[in-house]
């Protein structure tokens, strides 16, 4: 449903079936994007839905949860891509090699 909401000139990519953690903050649930850059790294980007909210608050709370969205893709889409290759390096969120 967020995806649906979300403008594709962003180019941000819903990710289903994504492993979610609720252990690192129960009651809500994360909703995960990504966003690729031409250099080939990709950001995970993620929104906070409250598990308790019903379908129409959702609803309503949707235009806030895609800004947050689309403010962190267009802050990745700022960085050059030298910080891009930083940030691969470093290693992702969903990559467990610190
Ligand atoms: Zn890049």
């Amino acid at each position: 449903m967020v995806a649906d909401a979300v403008d594709p000139e962003v180019g941000l990519r819903p990710l289903k079936g994504f492993k979610l953690d609720f252990s690192a903050n129960p009651g809500f649930r994360k909703v995960f994007f990504s966003v690729k850059c031409e250099c080939t790294t990709s950001a995970l980007l993620s929104v906070e839905v409250s598990e308790e909210k019903t379908f129409s608050e959702i609803e309503k709370a949707l235009p806030s949860l895609v800004e947050r969205l689309e403010i962190q893709a267009k802050g990745f889409g700022r960085m050059s891509c030298e910080m891009h290759q930083r940030m691969s390096l470093g290693g992702s969120p969903n990559k467990k090699t610190q």
